[in-house]
């Protein structure tokens, strides 16, 4: 729990600021105390802190001072402590631009408290960031991010083996057992007449039926695979560890059976549907990038195909 989260502490109390390390420091923080705000100031600079926690008075820059100059930089969420708890003096810290204020003297346990609340709403804000807000999928950005890492694992995984066969056939030792090189399949899938969809029945049908995509999809893929809305009525999704070809072409129908649905408002009636194009890694290319450009290619082929099926790239 709290693992990595860095908290700085700035107060000229040694007692005091030593005791809210040690207890915080209990909860799984990594934490950091300075005697007075210019250290912090040049270790914040050096290496971010998740949270800060600011004693008003302090030799050198107050407390408000070094908030104010924090801000100059960064975002992070600062708590203000101090003896004095006037209305004055919570206007300064919000002028200065802190996030909450503690009167002295306060129990660690209450700190403790406030820097939980904190952090459950950085981490909601990042994982909110990360997604799509329609559906939960993962955003094109991340969805990007998270197959270029699982190609370039894939890529040092296969180095190995390579390597160990070249080992074993100078040793002139079998390679039957030699393990397979890992394999991925991109799926790019795009919704059938989407269009007319929402111009017949409205946007909100469009976005539920967006939204039942998405879940189909979610539930047809593995946790390992990585799945993202691409944009728009098209969505990806990365395979891992295809052993058997067959396996695709199954997910494939699967897709197609999954997507497809008619939808009414009791007069008119839409049928949407999936066309699938599929790429694998390595043969086909290499880099998340090549893999989205064959296998468009193969979602071109498909739609070409009369829609509602799935093409795999050809060479
Ligand atoms: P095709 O069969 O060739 O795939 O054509 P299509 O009618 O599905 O249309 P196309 O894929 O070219 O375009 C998708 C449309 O989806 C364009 C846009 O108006 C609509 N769209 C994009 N994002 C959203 C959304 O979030 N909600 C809704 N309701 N519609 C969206
Ligand atoms: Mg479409």
């Amino acid at each position: 729990m709290n693992n990595n989260r860095k908290i700085y502490i700035a107060d000229d109390e040694l007692n005091l600021r030593r005791g809210i390390k040690q207890f915080l420091e209990k909860d799984g923080y990594l934490v950091k105390d300075f005697e007075d705000g210019e250290t912090l100031l040049k270790a914040f600079k050096e290496d971010e802190a998740d949270i800060v926690i600011l004693d008003v008075m302090m030799p050198g820059l107050d407390g408000y001072t070094v908030c104010q100059e924090l801000r100059k930089i960064s975002q992070v969420p600062v708590i203000i402590t101090t003896a004095k708890d006037t209305e004055e003096d919570y206007s300064l810290g919000l002028a200065a631009g802190s996030d909450d204020y503690i009167t002295k003297p306060f129990s660690p346990k209450m700190l403790a408290m406030k820097i939980e609340m904190f952090i459950r709403r950085l981490d909601y804000e990042r994982e909110y960031a990360e997604r799509d807000q329609m559906t939960g999928l993962y955003n094109k950005f991340n969805g990007m991010k998270y197959i270029e890492g699982k190609i370039r694992q894939m890529i040092a995984e296969n180095n190995a083996i390579i390597a160990n066969r070249n080992d074993k056939k100078c040793n002139r030792e079998s390679d039957k057992d030699n393990p397979k090189l890992a394999r991925g399949a991109l799926f790019v899938m795009d919704i059938d007449n989407f269009k007319p969809l929402n111009d017949t029945l409205g946007h909100p049908v469009g976005d539920t039926a967006i939204i039942a995509v998405a879940d189909s999809l979610t539930k047809l893929f593995r946790s390992t695979d990585i799945l993202f809305r691409y944009g728009g009525d098209e969505f990806i999704a990365f395979a891992v560890d295809i052993v058997d070809n067959n396996f695709v072409t199954k997910k494939a129908e699967e897709i197609g059976k999954a997507v497809r649905k008619s939808y009414t408002d009791g007069e008119k009636t839409c049928k949407i549907s999936a066309s699938v194009g599929i790429a694998y890694f390595p043969e086909h290319a290499q880099t998340y990038q090549q893999l989205l450009k064959v296998a468009d290619k193969a979602l071109y082929k498909a739609k070409e195909n009369g829609k509602d099926g799935y093409f795999i790239y050809e060479d």
